[in-house]
């Protein structure tokens, strides 16, 4: 896709979202956090070695991963996500994202309209799934983090366990796979499927952003039944690979063919008018 075909789909992307009266955003894998810039942490990095070495302190890598997301700062997400809320921070919006890094969260989102049903970093459960309890996952995160920071070593550690049947506590959200706790995001689901109702026959904007195939039905498929049934809509969908748009929606379906991270931080309104404005 050429520039000058990217620049005319991201005008008439701004116009939609500037006409709607609601939009609805989609995030998925191109969004990922993929931890490559791990390397760049001494301290983290050290401690993987001594996971490395002793595999007995494989369970704290996802605390170490935790870590990374808390220092990680200024990365291209968090970029994307400040251009993304420019975009529609005016409007009645909401976000459904499949991301568990909560990178969203640097971007001033309104939490109560956005929700995030593969969980996060914030809660604990049981590896098990004994029960339904969730527990604060902060004063154990802090616990890893003073120990890298300390330099004391991973093994001065105990592991988290569940206080009923005492197997490993890990963070709550879909790694756990099929033990994965859903109460965790439940209630924001039911308001976000109150506002997907309020939809019906209001001007609605869809944007789906770099949303793959692995976990489909939680944003692909609904956005398209959503934008299928809404005369009013319009649909953009943006990815680098899978942007071919079903023909049932080609009347108001925009793809663009270009990975939905870059898009933002490349072809935003701002940026437009600063290069007209030197041009
Ligand atoms: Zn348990």
């Amino acid at each position: 896709m050429d520039e000058t075909e990217i620049i005319e789909k991201q005008t008439i992307l701004v116009e939609k979202i500037t006409d709607a009266d609601m939009v609805l955003v989609g995030i998925g894998e191109e969004f990922h956090e993929d931890f490559k810039e791990i390397h760049r942490f001494p301290n983290l990095m050290s401690a993987l070695e001594e996971v490395d070495i002793n595999e007995t302190l494989e369970w704290a890598i996802p605390f170490l991963e935790h870590r990374f997301l808390i220092e990680h700062k200024d990365g291209s997400l968090e970029e994307a996500y400040k251009k993304l809320y420019e975009l529609v921070k005016d409007k009645n919006y909401f976000v459904i994202t499949t991301c568990i890094d909560e990178i969203i969260q640097r971007a001033p989102f309104d939490n109560e309209r956005v929700v995030a049903p593969c969980g996060n970093y914030q809660m604990l459960q049981c590896s098990e799934k004994c029960c339904n309890t969730l527990y604060p996952s902060k004063d154990f995160s802090d616990l890893v983090n003073q120990a890298i920071l300390d330099n004391v070593g991973l093994d001065s550690l105990e592991e988290p366990k569940c206080p009923v049947c005492g197997k490993s506590l890990v963070y709550s959200n879909i790694l756990c796979e099929q033990n994965y706790v859903e109460e965790g995001y439940q209630k924001q689901w039911e308001n976000y499927t109150k506002w997907l109702q309020g939809t019906l026959n209001k001007k609605l904007c869809i944007l789906e952003l770099g949303v793959e195939l692995n976990l489909p039905n939680i944003i692909r498929w609904p956005f398209e039944k959503v934008a299928f049934y809404n005369q009013k809509a319009s649909f953009f969908r943006i990815n680098a690979s899978l942007y071919q748009m079903t023909e049932e929606l080609s009347g108001k379906g925009v793809s663009i063919a270009m990975n939905a991270v870059d898009f933002l931080r490349e072809y935003t309104l701002s940026d437009r008018t600063e290069t007209e404005g030197l041009s």
